[in-house]
């Protein structure tokens, strides 16, 4: 295991003063050489979770270890030299470029940081760059010269720079077309594969997930709701949410965004509801659930399966919902 979140929770301070817990008691484990699919809808805080994992956000309760050692949350300068190999790739990649710097200055310095002489620095630059289907001709270039697909490439290249050994990538594709979010997607597997690295994908997107995670933990309002091997997960969801979400990927516009058989909004973060926070949009839920919580439980299945429903028993076969 290469990264571990223990019973992790974010919270946050909102302009009016009102405190949010944005990620409430999540526990995950990632593996070398493993893709771990976060998936859930827009503001369940999956976003945040990534953030604390890397320590970029502090974790208010709970803890987070990499690679043996523990994530303080710290500014992205002042990071500790043992973090150096657990990585954030961002949405949108001019928020991690200089856009007033040479793509080669900005793989370099990594490497300089590193030790390495200038030359060096330069030629591992242009390997890099080649690595994530670039030419070398990009290092004497700015970042507003390349497309967006084209750019992801090149925040993928600068993360590579210290043999990361785990890297959380934040919704990583979908600010790109089409095209280039397969081409985006398909270079991430190959490298989690030939690196043996672990990566945390975050997205809204279902079919991605489904297509390049071994692993996929569901998210709704704070909490992981389902959590497990991909393909079992697809194949026989066991919470309610998750087969939603499930339904929904032929659904809408193919891509599975909208969970279109589910009633209402997603609550305020703010106040979450009572017993299940899926209940008022639950379409099988029981008394119970508008009153006490379900913890996350182990059901029987090939690989280990969790699963937070009143509906499911511990260690026994998945209900049919
Ligand atoms: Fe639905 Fe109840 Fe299960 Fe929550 S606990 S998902 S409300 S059945």
């Amino acid at each position: 295991m290469i990264l571990e979140l223990s019973n992790v929770s974010v919270t946050y301070q909102r302009v009016d003063k009102s405190r949010v817990t944005a990620v409430d008691d999540v526990s995950l484990t990632l593996n070398r050489g493993e893709i771990l699919g976060l998936v859930g809808e827009s503001g369940c805080g999956k976003s945040t979770l990534g953030r604390a994992a890397v320590g970029i956000l502090p974790v208010a309760q709970g803890t987070v270890s990499f690679n043996g050692g523990k994530v303080k949350a710290m500014a992205r300068g002042a990071r500790a030299v043992n973090l150096r190999q657990l990585q954030l790739v961002f949405q949108d990649p001019f928020s991690s470029l200089n856009p007033r710097r040479k793509v080669g200055e900005q793989l370099s310095d990594g490497l300089i940081n590193l030790g390495k002489g200038r030359e060096e620095a330069q030629e591992k630059s242009a390997q890099l760059l080649e690595k994530v289907g670039l030419s070398r001709s990009a290092l004497t270039k700015f970042p507003h010269e390349f497309s967006g697909g084209q750019r992801q490439r090149i925040a993928i290249a600068r993360a590579l720079v210290v043999e990361p050994l785990a890297i959380v990538a934040d919704e990583p594709i979908s600010a790109l077309d089409a095209s280039a979010q397969a081409q985006v997607a398909n270079l991430l597997v190959e490298l989690v594969r030939e690196t043996q690295m672990g990566m945390i994908f975050i997205s809204h997107d279902l079919s991605v997930i489904r297509q390049i995670s071994d692993r996929t933990a569901v998210m709704y309002l704070g909490k992981i709701i389902e959590v497990g091997a991909t393909n079992e997960i697809w194949n026989n969801p066991a919470h309610p949410y998750t087969r939603a979400l499930i339904n929904a990927i032929p659904l809408a516009d193919g891509s599975g965004i909208i969970p279109s058989e589910l009633v209402g909004d997603v609550p305020d973060p703010r106040f979450p509801p009572p017993g299940c926070r899926f209940h008022p949009r639950c379409p099988v839920a029981i008394d119970m659930c508008k009153t006490q919580k379900p913890a996350l439980i182990s059901v029987q299945s090939k690989s280990r399966r969790q699963v937070s429903c009143h509906l499911q028993k511990e260690n026994s076969p998945i209900s049919v919902l």
